[in-house]
């Protein structure tokens, strides 16, 4: 039987399971709340990632922060969302993955987070990989290999 070690899936990087850059919704640290927020809405994505006008990565930022921090004592109070920066908002202490980070560092990444934002060296933002594609690879293989799978757990009775 192949060692778990070898197999393919273990092998695959960051890289290969990634959403590149280009087609990642995100704000940058001087937007206004309000354009975060929209943003947000207009997706249909509870959390976005955040970058400097460098686009090097600085943390993300969700709905229920925003909200957050815009609720009064009696109300929300939406004149706050024009004059607060999505720099005062935003989660700076957040996982993140390099390119060429394997399978099993992002699948112990996303345990706690719908997704991870993928940084190289120098900081910059390459992309995301989600918690989906990461369950789907993880699905995928299940079931190709069903009868490893079968295998092993006959080799415990
Ligand atoms: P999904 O697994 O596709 O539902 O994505 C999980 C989370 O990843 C979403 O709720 C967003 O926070 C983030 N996400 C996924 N795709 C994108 C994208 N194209 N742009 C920005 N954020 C994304």
């Amino acid at each position: 039987m192949e060692h778990i070690k070898d197999l393919p899936l273990l092998q695959m990087t960051a890289e290969s399971l990634m959403v590149s850059s280009e087609k990642v919704a995100h704000v940058q640290l001087n937007n206004p709340l309000e354009h975060a927020l929209l943003i947000l809405v207009t997706s249909g994505y509870s959390a976005i990632p955040v970058l400097d006008t460098r686009y090097k990565f600085k943390g993300i930022i969700g709905k229920n922060a925003i909200l957050n921090e815009i609720l009064g004592l009696e109300r929300f109070e939406m004149e706050r969302l024009s004059e607060v920066t999505v720099e005062d908002v935003l989660m700076r202490d957040i996982p993140s993955v390099n390119k060429s980070d394997h399978f099993l560092t992002c699948l112990k990444n996303v345990l706690d987070h719908p997704f991870l934002c993928v940084v190289d060296q120098e900081g910059n933002f390459d992309g995301i990989v989600t918690r989906r594609e990461i369950l789907k690879q993880l699905n995928k293989y299940i079931h190709v290999n069903k009868e490893l799978f079968t295998e092993l757990s006959e080799g415990e009775k």
